[in-house]
């Protein structure tokens, strides 16, 4: 992509309206534009992001064994009504009434809609497990919509239904979900925790909220440094197997939200030096909830034994666009975002430092090309602003590597790459330097 043919709109100041730095930098960085309380446009760099974030998601829920649908976002009231959950809900929910006068709403989240998907096809346990899934926008009117993406009334979210004969193969399908979401987020560059939470009416040990550490997370968190240092499962992992020794390699350490904390058990199970108290952000949150919603929906499969019986469920969230602020908030400097090369908005950003000097025109259309057609996404800055304002543009906007190409260089055989991550620069000729691009980008890509 040519930056003068792109939409990239950078702001110099920071906007006064944003308190945390993802949210700074995502308008800075021309990612989004505020439409409303916690309603936003996505432009063109941080559409990018967010498509990376949400394929992550979706392959690896597609590796897990889950299945993609898409459900509307507008839903008749009746169906919540069938579930109890149209007044219990409150004022998160946004109320629409249609031309006929019916009740609708937009969907804050999709349980009672997969609950009569699932009812109007399945009938016997020979059809279970089922987990399905979809990525789709949700509305929820919150009190104190904040931080930017963090905290939307609109938001993309993935949201995943388990389905099973009983409560221990919905333990499995917990599993899957779990592993799932451990290699989700370390593909992205992001090591969160796997946090005991909230189970509700049913109880048991089967909710966990996914959390990442961050100053200026909403939640406070309490759980052993070694989770930290422990490594995700492979991706050639066998999902149909037994997944428990990696579910207990995590949960044998302490973790818990503060909803869940008990400082006494914390203190017994965690030596001082490994207790870490934190703040975090909620980037997912699996739950097991039995027949919460099948028994009242009349969601029944034939067991075995030829009864019928209420089906097992659970869901499993995903923030996908909350998931773009927690990025920012884990890979930043003082000058802007620092992307892990799987969820970059672009590989490299290309800049020639004089558009016009016919050798590095030249250089960088070689460039340009090669790359591209190996696969990697260049933006290619050949704008006529000078030298200073493309590297902070470059480094606001926080491409993974740099290649500078200048007449000055090109006189001697070289370019420049740097390196976002860590600022190291080198001077190579350009062949070598696309090779290491190459190689560096391929490397990113592969985790
Ligand atoms: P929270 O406690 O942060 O309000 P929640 O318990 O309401 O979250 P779920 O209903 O489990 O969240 O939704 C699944 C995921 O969707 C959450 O883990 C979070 O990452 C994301 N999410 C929830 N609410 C919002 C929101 N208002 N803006 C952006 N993402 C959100
Ligand atoms: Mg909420």
């Amino acid at each position: 992509m040519r930056l003068s043919r792109y939409y990239l709109p950078v702001l110099k100041e920071s906007p006064s309206e944003a308190q945390i730095v993802s949210h700074k930098l995502m308008l800075r960085a021309g990612m989004i534009r505020q439409e409303g309380a916690g309603i936003y446009a996505w432009l063109p760099l941080g559409l990018r992001v967010l498509k990376k974030i949400e394929r992550i998601v979706r392959e690896e829920q597609d590796r897990a064994g889950a299945v993609e649908l898409l459900m509307p976002t507008i839903q008749q009231a009746d169906l919540w009504r069938e579930s109890g959950r149209y007044d219990a809900y409150g004022k998160e929910m946004l109320r629409i009434v249609d031309r006929s006068d019916r009740d609708m709403l937009f969907g804050p989240t999709n349980e009672e809609m997969i609950t009569e998907i699932f009812r109007a096809g399945v009938r016997s346990y020979k059809d279970l497990p089922k987990i399905l899934y979809h990525i789709q926008w949700k509305f929820r009117d919150e009190i104190r919509p904040r931080f930017g993406v963090m905290r939307g009334r609109e938001f993309l979210m993935k949201d995943s239904y388990s389905f099973d004969v009983d409560g221990e193969a919905a333990r499995r399908s917990y599993h899957k979900m779990f592993v799932a979401y451990l290699r989700t987020f370390a593909r992205m560059g992001l090591t969160s925790i796997p946090m005991r939470a909230d189970t509700g009416p049913i109880g048991g040990d089967l909710s966990h909220e996914f959390i990442v550490l961050a100053e200026t997370g909403e939640s406070a968190v309490f759980c052993d440094r070694r989770l930290l240092d422990l490594t995700t499962p492979d991706a050639d992992i066998d999902f149909d197997g037994d997944l428990s020794p990696i579910i207990d390699r995590y949960t044998s350490y302490y973790a818990a939200t503060e909803e869940k904390h008990d400082d006494a058990e914390f203190s017994g199970k965690t030596p001082e030096a490994d207790r870490v108290a934190a703040r975090g952000i909620e980037v997912g949150h699996i739950f097991y909830f039995g027949e919460k919603y099948s028994e009242p929906m009349k969601a029944l499969v034939a067991g075995p034994d030829g009864a019928e019986r209420p089906v097992h469920m659970g869901s499993y969230g995903v923030g996908v666009s909350r998931l773009a602020g927690a990025l920012i908030e884990a890979h930043h400097d003082e000058a802007g975002c620092k992307w892990p090369v799987s969820v970059a908005p672009f590989h490299v950003g290309l800049v020639n430092l004089k558009p016009g000097d016919a050798a590095a025109d030249a250089a960088c259309a070689e460039a340009y090309a090669k790359l591209g057609a190996e696969g990697v996404e260049v933006l290619y800055d050949e704008t006529a602003v000078r030298p200073g304002e493309k590297f902070a543009r470059m480094d606001l906007i926080g491409l993974p590597f740099q290649l500078i190409v200048g007449p000055r260089g090109l006189a001697d055989g070289k370019v420049e790459i740097k390196a976002r991550s860590d600022g190291a620069r080198e001077e190579l000729p350009l062949d070598a330097a696309l090779q290491s691009i190459l190689g560096r980008v391929r490397a990113g890509l592969a985790v």
